[in-house]
């Protein structure tokens, strides 16, 4: 068993999970129909949205906000570098400039403060990002959107389940989830765009499915409906209703997979604390709800007396995958080369891009793999 690979993320898919998508692939209807509209559904009631639109993954979704905002040349879309590359791609193929505020240094996220800083004439659209399974301080930075009259969409691939102050993320505003495989829920590929803007739902439903007045299903007829016109040119981002119904199946499963993923985080870190070269995230220090989405260290690299590329390079010769969340964008070659930013306003994001890791972290994993990953990584501080 010791020397079986442990991945650092794995799908967990039951028999259930696997008999729900078959049913689909029996009835005739493959594509988004029924089992869309059911995820939809149930979605909403267990994040308390008011508007679910299933998308083929989270950055369609964003593709989608961008293009009902129309966000083009000229404009700025603030948002953190610590983030994945397709939010920075996005506002870069719109044609607008990204800019980025800076982190905290200990909880990965951007805050009032560091946003506020980066307001500018310009500025249209802000993105936090929900990192790890911890909320953002949401509600001074939803109140300073508000202030300026700039739009603001929550990264919420991280978040599901995840609460602030009391209110799941996705309850307010307007979030977008991620259904890939590592996230806490997984449809394959997949995402959820919620809304409480009914107008915005209303765009993005028609943008989802080539600009189309109706849906790509009708009740009526089982199919889509054959009179419905483009209303405005629009993307081919609609979930498939296998994937739907793997999602409904999973979504019934989300408490249980958090609650494990809780169990483990609490014992990777009471074993971590006697460890000095390596530092967890810490909590935040408003009321919330974490779904440890990842397990994300710091690795003090001077005391180690080596990168953090030689460490994941070290667990991999342990058997233990090691993931990275997130080499900062703005440090990406084409970013790098084309942006050109100081780096005295990124400090706290490019200290954590040099020293973070995300250790195994999935509702499978035993007790005992976390014991097994710990101990590898003494071995390799002791060196
Ligand atoms: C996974 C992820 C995304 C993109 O999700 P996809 O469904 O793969 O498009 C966006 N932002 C963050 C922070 C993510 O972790």
């Amino acid at each position: 068993m010791k020397n079986k690979f442990l991945p650092f993320s794995k799908p967990s898919i039951s028999d259930a999970d696997i008999e729900t998508v078959c049913d689909v692939m029996r009835s005739g209807w493959l594509t988004t129909g029924k089992q869309a509209a059911l995820f939809e559904k149930q979605f909403c009631k267990y994040t308390g949205a008011a508007h679910c639109v299933a998308l083929c993954s989270a950055t369609a979704g964003m593709h989608l906000l961008l293009s009902a905002l129309g966000i083009g040349p000229g404009d700025e879309v603030l948002t953190p570098s610590m983030t994945w590359v397709s939010t920075v791609n996005l506002i870069t193929l719109a044609g607008a400039t990204p800019v980025f505020a800076d982190i905290d240094r200990d909880t990965l996220m951007v805050t009032p403060e560091t946003i506020e800083k980066c307001v500018t004439e310009k500025t249209r659209l802000i993105i936090p990002v929900h990192f790890a399974g911890a909320p953002a301080d949401i509600g001074p930075i939803r109140d300073m959107a508000a202030t300026h009259g700039i739009f603001l969409a929550e990264d919420a691939a991280h978040a599901l389940g995840t609460k602030y102050k009391g209110d799941k993320i996705g309850a307010a505003g307007t979030c977008i989830f991620s259904f890939h495989p590592i996230k806490n829920i997984t449809t394959g590929e997949g995402g959820m765009f919620c809304t409480d803007n009914a107008g915005l739902a209303d765009s993005i439903r028609r943008l989802k499915f080539h600009g189309l007045g109706a849906d790509a299903y009708d009740r009526a007829t089982g199919g889509r409906s054959p009179t419905a016109e483009v209303l405005e040119p629009g993307f081919k981002y609609n979930l498939t209703d296998m994937a739907a119904a793997l999602g409904i199946s999973q979504l019934n499963r989300i408490d249980d997979f958090n609650g494990k993923r809780k169990a483990l985080a609490a014992r990777y870190r009471k074993q971590l604390a006697k460890l000095d070269a390596v530092t967890p995230l810490f909590d935040p220090p408003y009321d919330y709800g974490h779904a440890w989405h990842l397990f994300v260290i710091r690795l003090d690299i001077d005391k180690a007396n080596m990168s953090v590329d030689d460490f994941i390079d070290e667990m991999k010769t342990r058997n233990i995958g090691v993931g990275r969340h997130f080499k900062a964008v703005h440090l990406h070659k084409f970013y790098r080369e084309t942006l050109r930013l100081d780096p005295e306003n990124l400090k706290n994001t490019e200290w954590n891009s040099m020293r973070i890791c995300s250790l195994p972290l999935f509702p499978d994993m035993e007790p005992e793999d976390v014991d097994r990953v710990v101990n590898a990584i003494k071995e390799i501080l002791t060196k």
